[in-house]
């Protein structure tokens, strides 16, 4: 069945996987970027030539006028919204709590948790049937580093992450009722731009090898969790984290 799938930073990485997979489905897909106006246009080309509509959406998830303006334009362009991926999100050096300064905290919770729990009120308002909305799913991207603790790197990171699996415990339970069946996903060590932003040389490579698997993986292969989880095939999973993760 074809569906219009709002995608919080669908321009890169994990999300980017995403809307193609969605364009393939011929699902119409909303990509929302922050800053790479350029990758954003590119991935509405890709996910055009892959069979389905798309838009991109300038918007900050960290900044409350986002939500409304980004709902208004995805559906004023593709259709009503009624399934959503909340993958937006950041990481920023590797080092221990000590040497990080509070300003880099706070953008950390600001654009992981804040921005993820103004992305999932948003959905419950849009979607949720007592609110006037279709129903739909959801899909929260977590990360490994909820349950690692991410010790001596990034535990800023990991806590911002921790809240989100207790997040998607919890709508999962409170949406299921207004018709919004919310789950998670816990990618590991997936090869993206994210690892650039954390001035470690070589992480995935030096990495890989430790996770059971041997390797790590590629957005593709979360990006089909996801698309599994927003769609039907996945109807009697609520609130559940699904790890990603080569067995990490
Ligand atoms: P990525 O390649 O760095 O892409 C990040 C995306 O998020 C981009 O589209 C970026 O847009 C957007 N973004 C960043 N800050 C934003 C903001 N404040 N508002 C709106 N959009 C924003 O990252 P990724 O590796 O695909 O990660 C996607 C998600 O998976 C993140 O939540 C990440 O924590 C999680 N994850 C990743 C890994 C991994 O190993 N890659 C592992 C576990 C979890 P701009 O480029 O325009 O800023």
């Amino acid at each position: 069945m074809s569906k219009t799938v709002l995608i919080t930073g669908g321009s890169r990485g994990i999300g980017r996987a995403t809307a193609l997979l969605c364009g393939a489905r011929g699902w119409s897909v909303a990509v929302n970027y922050r800053r790479d106006a350029a990758a954003a246009a590119e991935t509405v080309a890709l996910v055009e030539q892959a069979g389905g509509r798309a838009v991109a959406l300038a918007g900050d998830v960290a900044e409350d006028a986002a939500h409304p303006a980004m709902w208004a334009a995805a559906a004023e362009a593709l259709g009503p919204v009624t399934a959503l991926v909340a993958n937006a999100g950041i990481a920023a050096e590797a080092g221990p709590l000590a040497g990080m300064a509070p300003a880099r905290l706070r953008r950390m919770i600001e654009v992981n948790t804040v921005g993820t729990l103004l992305t999932m009120r948003e959905a419950a308002l849009r979607m949720g049937r007592s609110h006037g909305g279709q129903g739909g799913t959801a899909v929260i991207v977590s990360s490994a580093a909820a349950r690692l603790g991410s010790a001596g790197v990034f535990v800023d990171y990991a806590a911002s992450k921790g809240a989100l699996d207790t997040l998607t415990l919890g709508l999962g339970q409170e949406l299921i009722g207004d018709g919004i069946r919310v789950n998670g996903v816990r990618p590991g060590l997936i090869e993206t731009d994210i690892h650039d932003d954390m001035a470690w040389d070589g992480r995935l490579d030096q990495l890989a090898p430790t996770t059971p698997i041997g390797r790590a993986g590629s957005a593709q292969e979360v990006a089909e969790a996801i698309v599994w989880l927003l769609d039907e095939a996945s109807s009697y999973v609520v609130g559940s984290l699904l790890d990603v993760a080569g067995g990490r």
